[in-house]
Protein backbone atom coordinates (compact mmCIF):
# COMPACT_ATOMS: atom_id res chain seq x y z
CA UNK A 1 0.00 0.00 0.00
CA UNK A 2 0.91 3.67 -0.82
CA UNK A 3 2.96 5.57 2.04
CA UNK A 4 0.42 8.81 2.04
CA UNK A 5 2.81 10.60 4.17
CA UNK A 6 5.68 9.30 2.43
CA UNK A 7 7.72 13.14 0.46
CA UNK A 8 7.87 12.63 -3.28
CA UNK A 9 10.63 13.83 -5.27
CA UNK A 10 11.27 14.18 -8.79
CA UNK A 11 14.53 13.72 -9.97
CA UNK A 12 15.39 14.94 -13.89
CA UNK A 13 18.77 13.33 -14.63
CA UNK A 14 18.18 10.21 -12.48
CA UNK A 15 19.29 8.08 -14.78
CA UNK A 16 22.79 8.82 -14.45
CA UNK A 17 26.10 8.68 -12.33
CA UNK A 18 24.99 11.21 -9.18
CA UNK A 19 21.12 10.94 -10.28
CA UNK A 20 20.97 6.82 -9.78
CA UNK A 21 22.56 7.33 -6.16
CA UNK A 22 20.41 9.92 -5.19
CA UNK A 23 17.68 8.08 -6.29
CA UNK A 24 18.74 5.04 -4.58
CA UNK A 25 19.04 7.53 -0.96
CA UNK A 26 15.61 9.26 -1.62
CA UNK A 27 13.99 5.59 -1.54
CA UNK A 28 16.43 3.92 1.23
CA UNK A 29 15.21 7.22 3.33
CA UNK A 30 11.32 6.22 2.49
CA UNK A 31 10.30 9.11 -0.58
CA UNK A 32 8.96 8.25 -3.21
CA UNK A 33 10.76 9.26 -6.13
CA UNK A 34 9.63 10.19 -10.12
CA UNK A 35 13.08 9.92 -12.26
CA UNK A 36 12.80 11.93 -15.24
CA UNK A 37 15.37 11.11 -17.68
CA UNK A 38 15.88 11.45 -21.81
CA UNK A 39 18.72 8.39 -21.31
CA UNK A 40 21.18 10.78 -23.45
CA UNK A 41 23.97 10.24 -21.12
CA UNK A 42 21.97 7.81 -18.75
CA UNK A 43 21.30 4.37 -18.53
CA UNK A 44 18.06 2.53 -17.11
CA UNK A 45 20.96 -0.84 -15.41
CA UNK A 46 21.67 2.11 -12.89
CA UNK A 47 18.27 2.04 -11.73
CA UNK A 48 17.86 -1.56 -10.97
CA UNK A 49 17.92 -1.28 -7.53
CA UNK A 50 15.55 1.65 -7.52
CA UNK A 51 13.53 -0.59 -10.34
CA UNK A 52 12.88 -3.33 -7.20
CA UNK A 53 10.55 -0.44 -5.30
CA UNK A 54 7.33 0.42 -5.82
CA UNK A 55 7.87 4.09 -5.08
CA UNK A 56 9.66 4.35 -7.44
CA UNK A 57 9.09 5.07 -11.56
CA UNK A 58 10.70 6.41 -14.56
CA UNK A 59 9.69 9.02 -17.56
CA UNK A 60 11.44 8.94 -20.27
CA UNK A 61 11.74 12.03 -21.44
CA UNK A 62 13.66 15.14 -22.45
CA UNK A 63 13.25 17.62 -19.88
CA UNK A 64 13.59 20.72 -22.77
CA UNK A 65 10.16 19.53 -24.44
CA UNK A 66 8.28 17.46 -22.10
CA UNK A 67 8.06 18.15 -18.46
CA UNK A 68 4.94 17.32 -16.40
CA UNK A 69 4.64 14.61 -13.94
CA UNK A 70 0.60 13.52 -12.35
CA UNK A 71 0.18 14.25 -8.32
CA UNK A 72 1.85 15.73 -5.71
CA UNK A 73 5.69 16.95 -5.43
CA UNK A 74 7.54 17.99 -2.50
CA UNK A 75 11.29 18.48 -4.21
CA UNK A 76 12.49 18.76 -8.03
CA UNK A 77 15.98 17.87 -8.45
CA UNK A 78 17.61 18.96 -11.58
CA UNK A 79 20.45 16.94 -12.17
CA UNK A 80 19.48 16.82 -16.15
CA UNK A 81 22.95 17.98 -17.95
CA UNK A 82 25.62 16.10 -20.09
CA UNK A 83 28.72 16.62 -17.27
CA UNK A 84 31.86 14.96 -18.82
CA UNK A 85 33.71 17.09 -21.38
CA UNK A 86 33.36 14.25 -23.66
CA UNK A 87 29.70 14.43 -23.96
CA UNK A 88 29.04 18.04 -23.17
CA UNK A 89 31.29 18.50 -26.55
CA UNK A 90 29.67 15.66 -28.11
CA UNK A 91 26.59 17.76 -27.35
CA UNK A 92 26.91 20.84 -27.08
CA UNK A 93 23.52 22.51 -28.33
CA UNK A 94 21.53 20.22 -26.07
CA UNK A 95 23.72 20.67 -22.88
CA UNK A 96 23.09 24.53 -23.63
CA UNK A 97 19.27 23.56 -23.89
CA UNK A 98 19.03 21.39 -20.80
CA UNK A 99 20.82 24.13 -18.94
CA UNK A 100 18.78 26.73 -20.18
CA UNK A 101 15.22 25.52 -21.27
CA UNK A 102 15.38 22.36 -19.08
CA UNK A 103 16.14 24.47 -15.62
CA UNK A 104 12.81 26.50 -16.89
CA UNK A 105 10.74 23.71 -17.21
CA UNK A 106 11.92 22.22 -13.64
CA UNK A 107 11.43 25.65 -11.99
CA UNK A 108 8.29 26.06 -13.21
CA UNK A 109 6.77 22.57 -12.46
CA UNK A 110 8.36 23.58 -9.38
CA UNK A 111 6.17 26.90 -9.53
CA UNK A 112 2.95 25.01 -10.34
CA UNK A 113 3.17 21.95 -7.98
CA UNK A 114 4.47 24.56 -4.78
CA UNK A 115 7.61 22.45 -4.60
CA UNK A 116 11.56 23.10 -3.87
CA UNK A 117 14.01 23.09 -6.44
CA UNK A 118 17.60 21.01 -6.15
CA UNK A 119 20.16 22.29 -8.83
CA UNK A 120 23.38 20.37 -9.41
CA UNK A 121 25.64 23.18 -10.79
CA UNK A 122 29.16 22.51 -10.89
CA UNK A 123 32.30 24.02 -9.98
CA UNK A 124 32.64 24.39 -13.67
CA UNK A 125 31.02 28.19 -13.19
CA UNK A 126 34.81 29.04 -11.84
CA UNK A 127 35.99 28.46 -15.39
CA UNK A 128 39.95 28.46 -14.70
CA UNK A 129 39.93 30.23 -11.55
CA UNK A 130 42.50 33.07 -10.28
CA UNK A 131 41.42 32.11 -6.79
CA UNK A 132 42.27 29.21 -5.10
CA UNK A 133 40.70 27.29 -3.58
CA UNK A 134 37.35 28.20 -4.72
CA UNK A 135 35.01 29.81 -1.77
CA UNK A 136 31.22 30.50 -3.11
CA UNK A 137 31.85 33.92 -3.26
CA UNK A 138 34.36 33.90 -6.07
CA UNK A 139 32.64 34.73 -9.49
CA UNK A 140 34.53 32.56 -11.35
CA UNK A 141 36.73 33.14 -14.37
CA UNK A 142 35.09 31.49 -17.73
CA UNK A 143 35.20 31.93 -21.23
CA UNK A 144 32.39 32.89 -22.52
CA UNK A 145 32.90 31.70 -26.42
CA UNK A 146 35.45 28.73 -25.44
CA UNK A 147 34.25 24.79 -26.07
CA UNK A 148 33.83 24.56 -22.67
CA UNK A 149 31.49 27.50 -22.18
CA UNK A 150 28.23 24.83 -23.46
CA UNK A 151 28.39 23.70 -20.05
CA UNK A 152 29.83 26.57 -17.91
CA UNK A 153 27.34 29.01 -19.47
CA UNK A 154 24.41 26.83 -19.02
CA UNK A 155 25.00 25.74 -15.33
CA UNK A 156 25.92 29.72 -14.92
CA UNK A 157 22.28 30.45 -16.51
CA UNK A 158 20.54 27.53 -14.77
CA UNK A 159 21.94 29.41 -11.18
CA UNK A 160 20.53 32.42 -12.28
CA UNK A 161 17.23 31.46 -13.67
CA UNK A 162 17.08 29.28 -10.00
CA UNK A 163 17.91 32.77 -8.07
CA UNK A 164 15.43 34.21 -9.65
CA UNK A 165 12.53 32.11 -9.27
CA UNK A 166 13.29 31.84 -6.14
CA UNK A 167 13.49 35.75 -5.25
CA UNK A 168 10.34 37.09 -7.34
CA UNK A 169 8.06 33.75 -7.27
CA UNK A 170 8.96 32.46 -4.14
CA UNK A 171 10.44 28.87 -4.88
CA UNK A 172 12.19 27.58 -2.23
CA UNK A 173 15.63 26.59 -3.72
CA UNK A 174 18.94 24.91 -2.84
CA UNK A 175 22.10 25.28 -5.19
CA UNK A 176 25.43 23.06 -4.93
CA UNK A 177 28.32 23.60 -6.53
CA UNK A 178 29.64 20.01 -7.36
CA UNK A 179 33.29 19.17 -7.57
CA UNK A 180 34.92 16.56 -9.91
CA UNK A 181 32.71 13.35 -8.05
CA UNK A 182 33.69 9.54 -8.90
CA UNK A 183 32.20 5.95 -8.12
CA UNK A 184 30.59 3.33 -9.31
CA UNK A 185 28.03 3.95 -12.40
CA UNK A 186 30.50 6.39 -14.22
CA UNK A 187 30.82 5.07 -17.59
CA UNK A 188 34.29 3.78 -18.83
CA UNK A 189 34.25 6.05 -21.82
CA UNK A 190 32.45 8.83 -20.36
CA UNK A 191 36.11 10.67 -20.86
CA UNK A 192 36.71 11.43 -17.15
CA UNK A 193 39.89 10.95 -15.21
CA UNK A 194 38.87 7.99 -12.59
CA UNK A 195 37.23 5.69 -15.12
CA UNK A 196 38.70 6.82 -18.27
CA UNK A 197 42.44 6.37 -16.10
CA UNK A 198 40.96 2.37 -15.14
CA UNK A 199 39.87 1.27 -17.67
CA UNK A 200 43.11 2.11 -19.51
CA UNK A 201 44.99 0.26 -16.49
CA UNK A 202 42.31 -2.42 -16.57
CA UNK A 203 43.85 -3.15 -20.42
CA UNK A 204 47.03 -2.85 -19.55
CA UNK A 205 46.63 0.17 -22.32
CA UNK A 206 48.70 3.34 -21.63
CA UNK A 207 47.07 5.93 -19.26
CA UNK A 208 46.92 8.57 -21.01
CA UNK A 209 47.29 12.11 -19.04
CA UNK A 210 46.61 15.44 -20.09
CA UNK A 211 49.54 18.16 -20.15
CA UNK A 212 52.70 17.07 -17.70
CA UNK A 213 50.08 16.12 -15.00
CA UNK A 214 50.88 18.61 -12.84
CA UNK A 215 47.22 19.78 -12.81
CA UNK A 216 45.42 19.21 -9.62
CA UNK A 217 41.67 17.83 -8.98
CA UNK A 218 39.97 16.99 -6.05
CA UNK A 219 38.45 14.26 -6.27
CA UNK A 220 35.12 13.04 -4.05
CA UNK A 221 33.86 9.59 -3.74
CA UNK A 222 29.59 9.66 -4.79
CA UNK A 223 28.54 8.43 -1.22
CA UNK A 224 30.25 11.54 0.28
CA UNK A 225 28.81 13.98 -2.04
CA UNK A 226 25.46 11.92 -1.49
CA UNK A 227 25.86 13.11 2.19
CA UNK A 228 26.27 16.36 1.58
CA UNK A 229 23.23 17.20 -0.60
CA UNK A 230 20.77 14.84 2.00
CA UNK A 231 22.67 17.56 4.76
CA UNK A 232 22.15 20.63 2.60
CA UNK A 233 18.71 19.93 1.50
CA UNK A 234 17.42 19.53 5.14
CA UNK A 235 19.27 22.78 6.00
CA UNK A 236 17.21 26.39 5.82
CA UNK A 237 20.29 27.78 3.03
CA UNK A 238 20.10 28.23 -0.51
CA UNK A 239 23.48 27.99 -1.79
CA UNK A 240 25.23 28.31 -3.58
CA UNK A 241 26.91 25.48 -1.73
CA UNK A 242 30.31 24.19 -3.13
CA UNK A 243 30.57 19.90 -2.36
CA UNK A 244 33.66 17.96 -2.88
CA UNK A 245 36.98 16.86 -1.43
CA UNK A 246 39.84 19.17 -0.27
CA UNK A 247 42.28 16.28 -1.04
CA UNK A 248 43.89 17.49 -3.87
CA UNK A 249 45.96 15.51 -6.27
CA UNK A 250 47.87 16.16 -9.45
CA UNK A 251 46.42 13.91 -12.66
CA UNK A 252 50.33 12.26 -12.98
CA UNK A 253 49.89 11.01 -8.88
CA UNK A 254 45.99 9.90 -10.06
CA UNK A 255 47.59 7.73 -13.04
CA UNK A 256 50.23 6.38 -10.46
CA UNK A 257 47.61 5.89 -7.82
CA UNK A 258 45.25 3.68 -9.92
CA UNK A 259 48.32 1.81 -11.90
CA UNK A 260 49.61 0.34 -8.50
CA UNK A 261 45.61 -0.20 -6.94
CA UNK A 262 45.05 -1.65 -10.30
CA UNK A 263 48.00 -3.75 -10.74
CA UNK A 264 48.66 -3.15 -13.97
CA UNK A 265 51.60 -2.50 -16.19
CA UNK A 266 50.25 0.23 -18.12
CA UNK A 267 53.19 2.71 -19.24
CA UNK A 268 51.89 6.58 -17.70
CA UNK A 269 52.21 8.76 -21.43
CA UNK A 270 51.37 12.52 -21.63
CA UNK A 271 49.00 13.85 -24.28
CA UNK A 272 48.39 17.51 -25.86
CA UNK A 273 45.91 19.23 -23.27
CA UNK A 274 42.20 20.28 -23.61
CA UNK A 275 41.50 24.01 -24.94
CA UNK A 276 40.84 25.85 -20.96
CA UNK A 277 41.24 22.76 -19.07
CA UNK A 278 41.40 24.43 -15.51
CA UNK A 279 44.76 24.18 -13.73
CA UNK A 280 43.69 24.04 -10.43
CA UNK A 281 40.23 22.61 -8.93
CA UNK A 282 40.21 22.17 -5.04
CA UNK A 283 37.03 24.09 -3.06
CA UNK A 284 37.02 25.94 -0.22
CA UNK A 285 34.12 23.86 1.84
CA UNK A 286 34.08 25.85 5.13
CA UNK A 287 30.46 26.63 4.52
CA UNK A 288 29.16 23.23 4.12
CA UNK A 289 31.73 22.26 6.97
CA UNK A 290 30.83 24.93 9.53
CA UNK A 291 26.99 24.93 8.73
CA UNK A 292 26.17 21.34 7.87
CA UNK A 293 29.06 19.89 9.59
CA UNK A 294 30.07 17.85 6.08
CA UNK A 295 33.30 16.79 5.22
CA UNK A 296 33.97 13.49 3.00
CA UNK A 297 34.89 10.75 4.70
CA UNK A 298 36.27 8.12 2.13
CA UNK A 299 40.00 8.38 1.57
CA UNK A 300 40.83 8.78 -2.42
CA UNK A 301 42.64 5.15 -2.12
CA UNK A 302 39.49 3.75 -1.05
CA UNK A 303 36.60 5.19 -3.07
CA UNK A 304 39.15 4.39 -6.16
CA UNK A 305 39.35 0.64 -4.71
CA UNK A 306 35.70 0.37 -4.18
CA UNK A 307 34.95 2.10 -8.17
CA UNK A 308 37.81 -0.43 -9.87
CA UNK A 309 36.05 -2.62 -8.24
CA UNK A 310 32.83 -1.69 -9.81
CA UNK A 311 33.98 -1.61 -13.02
CA UNK A 312 35.73 -4.95 -13.04
CA UNK A 313 33.02 -6.54 -12.40
CA UNK A 314 32.37 -9.08 -15.28
CA UNK A 315 28.93 -8.95 -14.91
CA UNK A 316 28.39 -5.50 -14.85
CA UNK A 317 27.79 -4.09 -18.56
CA UNK A 318 29.68 -1.32 -20.31
CA UNK A 319 27.06 1.53 -20.69
CA UNK A 320 27.27 3.52 -23.59
CA UNK A 321 25.03 6.76 -24.19
CA UNK A 322 21.12 6.46 -24.72
CA UNK A 323 20.73 3.98 -22.33
CA UNK A 324 22.17 1.19 -25.01
CA UNK A 325 24.31 -1.97 -23.64
CA UNK A 326 27.11 -2.53 -24.93
CA UNK A 327 28.94 -5.39 -24.21
CA UNK A 328 31.92 -5.73 -21.72
CA UNK A 329 35.57 -5.88 -23.57
CA UNK A 330 37.52 -6.08 -20.12
P1 LIG B 1 25.50 11.92 -16.13
O1 LIG B 1 25.75 12.25 -17.56
O2 LIG B 1 25.81 10.54 -15.67
O3 LIG B 1 23.99 12.21 -15.76
C1 LIG B 1 23.21 13.22 -16.38
C2 LIG B 1 21.83 12.67 -16.65
O4 LIG B 1 21.02 13.69 -17.24
C3 LIG B 1 21.85 11.49 -17.64
O5 LIG B 1 21.09 10.42 -17.13
C4 LIG B 1 21.22 12.08 -18.90
O6 LIG B 1 20.57 11.11 -19.70
C5 LIG B 1 20.27 13.11 -18.30
N1 LIG B 1 19.87 14.16 -19.24
C6 LIG B 1 20.69 14.94 -20.00
N2 LIG B 1 19.95 15.80 -20.75
C7 LIG B 1 18.64 15.55 -20.43
C8 LIG B 1 17.41 16.11 -20.86
N3 LIG B 1 17.35 17.10 -21.77
N4 LIG B 1 16.25 15.62 -20.34
C9 LIG B 1 16.29 14.61 -19.41
N5 LIG B 1 17.43 14.04 -18.98
C10 LIG B 1 18.60 14.52 -19.47
O7 LIG B 1 26.28 13.00 -15.26
P2 LIG B 1 26.54 13.05 -13.69
O8 LIG B 1 27.98 12.99 -13.47
O9 LIG B 1 25.65 12.11 -12.98
O10 LIG B 1 26.08 14.54 -13.37
C11 LIG B 1 24.80 14.81 -12.81
C12 LIG B 1 24.65 16.31 -12.57
O11 LIG B 1 25.65 16.73 -11.64
C13 LIG B 1 24.83 17.14 -13.83
O12 LIG B 1 23.89 18.19 -13.83
C14 LIG B 1 26.22 17.67 -13.70
O13 LIG B 1 26.37 18.91 -14.33
C15 LIG B 1 26.41 17.78 -12.20
N6 LIG B 1 27.82 17.66 -11.83
C16 LIG B 1 28.45 16.45 -11.78
C17 LIG B 1 29.80 16.38 -11.46
C18 LIG B 1 30.54 15.08 -11.34
O14 LIG B 1 31.73 15.10 -11.01
N7 LIG B 1 29.94 13.94 -11.56
C19 LIG B 1 30.51 17.56 -11.21
C20 LIG B 1 29.84 18.77 -11.30
C21 LIG B 1 28.49 18.81 -11.59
Amino acid sequence: MKDVTAPRAVVAGGAGFVGSHLCDRLLAEGWEVVCVDSLLTGARENLRDAATESRFSIQEADITKDLDVEGSVDWIFNLASPASPVDYLAHPIETLEVGALGSLACLRLAERKGAGLFLASTSEVYGDPQVHPQPESYWGNVNPIGPRSVYDEAKRFAEAVTMAFHRTRGVPVRIIRIFNTYGPRMRRHDGRAVPTFIDQALRAEPITVHGDGSQTRSLCYVDDLIEGIWRFLHSDLTGPMNLGSTEEVTMAELAELIRSLTDARSPIVYTERPVDDPENRRPDTSLARDRLGWTPQIPLREGLAKTIGWIRQDEVPERSGRGETLPSSA
